[in-house]
């Protein structure tokens, strides 16, 4: 039986695995294949064509859109293509393709030079072309660029990590928490924040020690422990646990004063300004029972998925479900040769006899699902105007504030698709909105 608590749930962490591994770099493929739309806003355009020699960390494809990142090679060789690609989202999505040469030759990085000024560390950030590496990929640039009349007093980092499974952040926070603390006083000078938080669940123990150490002494920095419950990692709940502060429905945390980044994105920063270092890898965590040798990886971005499985020893009996992303959030996957992206926290494998494919059956109203919801919808009713495509009606009842953490889902016990029926909801009436805009 899921215990519920109020909003959220206890998840079986399933981390042991993995939490206590180090980093290792995987193994270059033959073959990188680097999406032109890897995070949320304006696709890039191609800056190189077939025939081209790359090298790391050159620029392969940006634009003049305010909301994008650009994006670089991650290896160096030949463009071997600019063609559609599988994407982790389903379908095909134009793509730089490279066959590496193995010799990892790079552009000349430069961190910031001089002072740092809010202007400088926006520009360093953007020609790094990072985004958001918990999974939306949101250009971070953006977000530190708050609009006038916005004023922001408080950083987050988010440490959470609250998908079950997944260890890449606790590892990089580990590994990384000096840079950590580096990206996070960067940002508190950029956006002229007073206060700066860490939030980390306390299935963390050994990183919180360890920040807690490297902050002793410092008043305007503090690590916040927090309950391990899912999905106190979602940026709202975070800052409602931590600021006790509500976002309202519909607006942004900078409403209320804050500003949240992930915690690899954080460290990112720190490499992107200190040393002029482009998003061209990340870390990411290969596991789940459908894996045999489960690891922390280091990850050139637009290796396939099929290359990092068969450097962790390959599939555990037969394979079920490839997981791009955590369980609860991610996206089951159709090929192994879909590319990492920036956003890509991990790959989880589940076996065949693990994978459970039950018919849903009829809303029987037992209110689990709106116990569980952690902004308060009635997933129950949403569900059951969206099966008879009654979109307003789902709109009436603020679909559109669903973060998408699929716990409805999860703890339904008749099994219904109701993470399903908010995306579908919410495309449609985003689809709407675009028309009439
Ligand atoms: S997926 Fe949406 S509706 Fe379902 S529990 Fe999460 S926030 Fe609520
Ligand atoms: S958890 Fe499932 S069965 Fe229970 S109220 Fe929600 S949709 Fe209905």
């Amino acid at each position: 039986m899921v215990k519920i608590p109020r909003w959220g749930t206890y998840l079986p962490e399933t981390k042991e695995k993995t939490s206590g591994k180090l980093i290792e770099d995987a193994s270059l493929s033959s073959e990188v294949v680097i999406s032109l739309c890897q995070h949320i806003g304006a696709p890039c355009n191609p800056l190189v064509e077939k025939g081209d020699r790359v090298l790391v960390g050159q620029k392969i494809g940006d634009t003049e859109a305010f909301c994008s990142a650009p994006v670089h090679a991650s290896v160096s060789g030949e463009v071997i293509a600019v063609e559609p690609r599988p994407h982790f989202t389903g379908g095909c999505l134009l793509s730089v393709v490279i066959a590496a040469d193995g010799k990892q030759e790079n552009v000349e990085f430069a961190g910031v030079s001089g002072k740092l000024t809010p202007q400088k560390v926006r520009c360093a950030v953007r020609e790094a072309g990072l985004v958001g590496l918990g999974g939306a990929a949101f250009p971070t640039h953006v977000k530190l660029c708050p609009p006038e009349g916005k004023s922001i007093d408080s950083v987050i980092i988010n440490g959470c990590e609250c998908e079950p499974f997944i260890t890449c952040d606790h590892r990089n926070m580990l590994e990384k928490a000096d840079l950590l603390l580096d990206g996070l006083r960067i940002i508190m000078a950029t956006v002229e924040a007073e206060k700066g938080y860490i939030g980390i669940e306390m299935n963390k123990l050994d990183v919180i020690r360890k920040v807690e150490e490297l902050v002793a002494g410092e008043e305007n920095i503090k690590v916040v422990r927090l309950d391990t419950k899912y999905p106190h990692g979602a940026e709202k709940q975070l800052i409602k646990a931590v600021l006790e502060r509500e976002v309202p429905s519909g607006g942004l945390p900078m409403d209320v004063g804050a500003l949240v980044h992930n915690a690899g994105t954080t460290i990112a920063i720190s490499e992107a300004v200190r040393e002029g270092k482009p998003l061209t890898e990340r870390v990411l965590t290969v596991t789940g029972p459908g894996v045999k040798n489960p690891k922390n990886l280091r990850v050139k971005i637009g290796t396939p998925i099929g290359h990092l499985i068969e450097g962790c020893g390959g599939f555990e009996g037969e394979p079920g479900k490839v997981i791009m992303g955590g369980p609860m959030t991610g996206f089951a996957q159709f090929s192994l040769d879909v590319p990492v992206v920036k956003g890509t926290s991990g790959v989880v494998l589940f076996p065949r006899d693990q994978v459970e494919i039950t018919p849903h059956g009829p809303c029987f109203r037992c209110g689990r699902c709106i116990r569980a919801c952690p902004v308060f919808l009635v997933p129950n009713f949403i569900g059951l105007y969206v099966e008879r495509d009654m979109i307003d009606k789902a709109e009436v009842y603020s679909v559109m504030d669903c973060i998408e953490c699929g716990l409805c889902a999860y703890v339904c016990p008749a099994r219904r698709p109701l993470v399903q029926y908010m995306k579908y909801a919410k495309g449609k009436i985003m689809a709407r909105r675009k028309k009439t805009s």
